[in-house]
Parts: structure tokens; C-alpha cells; sequence
């Protein structure tokens, strides 16, 4: 029997818990996305996710589709079969975006790395230097590996590519990064960042985000790739006026607008810093308290989004997710492909606080010793709080504040 009361803790990197004021957003009645108001709603949220990609430069496309949608229409609209693309591989997503990419005629150079690290950026470096007559079209990212927790240095990603002198197009993958881990588009001159609704943008699965520079919009007149579901050039002329060349998902479009008021009042710059806040703290856990390994191979991959948490020999990860989900309501991340029963994954971007963690952390110990790991009860969730309670990123004068009032409002005995 499942246990059906209280909250359900959703704990995998996606979908992510979707704020109640978006749930309420996107419970509208449905309109006709043909009337003179709704240009407004388009216009504002296509504008606005320019300032979450960090681009005044490129232009956004919003697909009722899922991430993967954004990928090929990122591959279709600006290359021809037989490009020639360079993309490294070392995780399930990193794998099914190459997938994509052979099965649409590419000729796909895949630099297989082994997973637990990212994007190699000296063989990188190597082969585009190599690559004299610029045979390589395209070169594909992974910013975080959402299988194993890694976040690659796109920064360092475009450096080598500078170095290099090479023209290629850069198309990163930033599904489970935007909104969550700092993403330059402009400073890195990313040509196709690829995103979806449901990881840090704190919305349901059903939109594919797409933002393109202008090279990569110049790309798209000798790019030969069939496409017709996912051609740009339909929607740039529709989204001219605010319209879509077909049905828009309006619940989400509004479900985005809210997410993008939640993000805006934060402050991008603040979310990456809790982001990385909660993501110390459970590293804390798994590496202080449990004594057990990440699958990023160092601190230079960290994922401030996903850990992936290795789990002992002789122990599957598939039974931990398991009974985590059956007896204490807890979903965990599975590992996928060449890590399955290997790790289980705690996701921990978007709407989140201190002590939801603490729920997920404290449920994956109990179901890690459930099923035979040896960790010490109560040393995940101490070394999480020893890290976050002396890490507090809240300003202390605002605490301080609060501090007044509790000594305002107490008997003078602080005990309690
Ligand atoms: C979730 C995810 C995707 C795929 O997104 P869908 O929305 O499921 O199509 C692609 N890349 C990464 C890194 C992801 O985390």
C-alpha cells in the first residue's frame, strides 16, 4: 500500500513543484487566441524570456512541445543532411540529442566522455583546430547533464571555439540550466539555446523554448533540413503581429507569465545564488553526511540543479527510488541508461525551500536504509542543516529585523 495522505515530494529534476500562483494562472477559461487582446500576453512573455536567456540580441520561439521539440527545431532550421556536427556525449540527454541528430542525416562526430564529467574543451579545442576547412557546422552542448548532475563551462565552451578561429554554430541545450544556473546568451554568443517549461521555469512539460541569435536566423536561408511543424520562418512571421501559426497552449502561456513575475521579483541573480545555496547543502548531505559519492567526478562539474548520488555496490537505486515512492510519498530521480540501479538523483531547482530539501533528504536516507545502505541515520539532514544554517544567504540585517520583533513580542525567557 502507497501512502496517499499529506503532500506528495517530488524530487525529480523535472517536472518541478509548479507554484500554487501558477497553477492559479493557468486556470483560465479558454480564449480565442485570434482576438486583438491577446497579442499582449504573447508580445510580453516572448520579450521577457529574452531577459531569462541573458539576450537582447537573438530572438525566442515558444513551441507547444516539450525541450526535445526545441532540440530539432534548433538542428532543422539551420543546417542541411550531411552537416558535419561536433557533440560530446557523457549522459542520457547529451546521448538522445545526438540520437536526434543521426536520425535527422546529420553526420554527427560524437566525442564520448565518460559520464560523471562534461563538455572536454582542450579535444575540443584539438579537433576544430584540426578542422581547417570548417567541415564542422554545428557544435552541440550539454549545459547540464541532467542524468548525472554535471554542468559544462559554455563560457570556456566559446573560448576554444575563439581560439580556434572556428565559424561553427553553437547550439546549447540548456533544459535544466535556464532560470536555474547562470546562462549568458549574448556573452557566450550562443547560437541555439534550447529550453523547456517544466525545470526551472517552474511550469508544467508542454512548451519548448527556443532562443536564436541573429547569425543563426541568417543561417536558416540555406539550411536545407525538411521541417514544417517546427519552421521558424512560420513563426517569425506570425509572432510579428503577437500570433502563433497554430493553437497556442494559452493555460501555459499564462502559467509562463505568472512563473516569469515569480523570477522577475526575485531576481535572476539571487535565484542562481539559492540555487547554488540548496545545492551546497545537499552535496553536504550526501558527500559529509552519508559519506557517499557523486556522479560528477569533481567539484568543477557540480550540478547546482541535480545531484546524482551514487549508491554502494551490491545496492540497486532502482529499489531506494522505489520504496521512497511507495512508503514515504518521495519521487527521486532514476538513473538512466548506462546508470541505471546505479544512482538516484535529487533535483533541486525551482520552487523550492531549505526545508522541502530537508523532506527529501531525510526520505531518501530512510529508504537508503530500508534497503540495506549502511549511512548513519540523521547524517544526511545534519550535515544539510550545519551547511544552510551557517550559509544563510538572507541579508543578516533582514534577520535581524525579525530578530526585534520576536524580543518585542516574547516574555523576556528566549527559551523554547
Ligand atoms: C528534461 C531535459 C530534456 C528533455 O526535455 P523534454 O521536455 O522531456 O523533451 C532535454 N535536455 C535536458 C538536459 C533535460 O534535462
Amino acid at each position: 500500500m502507497r501512502r496517499t495522505t499529506g503532500r506528495n515530494f517530488l524530487f525529480v529534476p523535472g517536472p518541478t513543484n509548479v507554484p500554487d500562483r501558477v497553477q492559479r494562472a493557468m486556470l483560465v477559461a479558454m480564449e480565442d487566441h485570434r482576438s486583438s487582446k491577446f497579442p499582449d500576453l504573447s508580445s510580453s512573455v516572448l520579450s521577457d524570456l529574452k531577459k531569462v536567456f541573458k539576450t537582447t540580441e537573438g530572438q525566442v520561439f515558444i513551441f507547444p512541445s516539450s525541450g526535445t521539440g526545441a532540440w530539432e527545431a534548433a538542428l532543422t532550421n539551420t543546417l542541411s543532411p550531411g552537416d558535419k556536427i561536433l557533440a560530446s556525449r557523457f549522459g542520457q540527454f547529451s546521448h538522445l540529442w545526438v540520437d536526434m541528430a543521426q536520425r535527422l542525416d546529420f553526420d554527427v562526430e560524437v566525442l564520448d566522455v565518460e559520464w560523471g564529467e562534461g563538455v572536454p574543451l582542450e579535444q575540443t579545442e584539438e579537433i576544430l583546430r584540426a578542422d581547417k576547412n570548417h567541415q564542422i557546422k554545428g557544435i552541440l552542448a550539454c549545459h547540464n547533464e541532467t542524468a548525472t548532475g554535471v554542468t559544462s563551462d559554455i563560457a570556456g565552451l566559446r573560448k576554444v571555439m575563439d581560439a580556434a578561429n572556428h565559424p561553427a554554430l553553437l547550439f546549447v541545450d540548456a533544459v535544466s540550466s535556464l532560470a536555474s544556473i547562470d546562462f549568458c546568451m549574448d556573452e557566450w554568443r550562443v547560437d541555439l539555446a534550447v529550453s523547456g517549461s517544466q525545470k526551472g521555469l517552474m511550469l508544467p512539460a508542454g512548451l519548448g523554448i527556443l532562443a536564436v541569435s541573429q547569425k543563426a536566423l541568417k543561417s536558416m536561408a540555406s539550411a536545407k533540413s525538411r521541417r514544417c511543424y517546427f519552421d521558424l520562418a512560420d513563426m517569425i512571421s506570425a509572432n510579428k503581429t503577437g500570433y502563433f501559426p497554430y493553437t497556442p497552449a494559452l493555460p501555459m502561456l499564462y502559467g509562463l507569465r505568472e512563473a516569469l513575475d515569480i523570477i522577475f521579483e526575485e531576481g535572476l541573480e539571487d535565484i542562481f545564488a539559492r540555487h547554488h545555496y540548496f545545492a551546497q547543502g545537499v552535496r553536504a548531505a550526501v558527500t559529509q553526511g552519508w559519506e557517499l559519492e557523486l556522479c560528477a567526478k569533481s567539484p568543477k562539474w557540480y550540478s547546482d540543479t541535480v545531484s546524482a548520488i551514487m549508491v554502494p555496490d551490491g545496492i540497486n537505486g532502482a529499489h531506494v527510488i522505489d520504496v521512497a515512492f511507495r512508503r514515504y510519498n518521495l519521487a527521486l530521480g532514476a538513473g538512466l541508461s548506462k546508470v541505471a540501479g546505479k544512482l538516484f538523483r535529487i533535483g533541486h531547482l525551482g520552487d523550492l525551500n531549505e526545508l522541502m530539501l530537508m523532506g527529501a533528504i531525510a526520505g531518501a536516507e530512510m529508504a537508503m536504509l530500508d534497503v540495506g545502505v549502511k549511512v548513519s541515520p540523521g547524517s544526511g539532514v545534519a550535515a544539510a542543516s550545519n551547511y544552510w544554517r551557517s550559509n544563510d544567504p538572507i541579508p543578516k540585517r533582514k534577520v535581524s529585523k525579525e530578530e526585534q520583533f520576536y524580543e518585542a513580542h516574547s516574555t523576556g525567557s528566549v527559551q523554547g
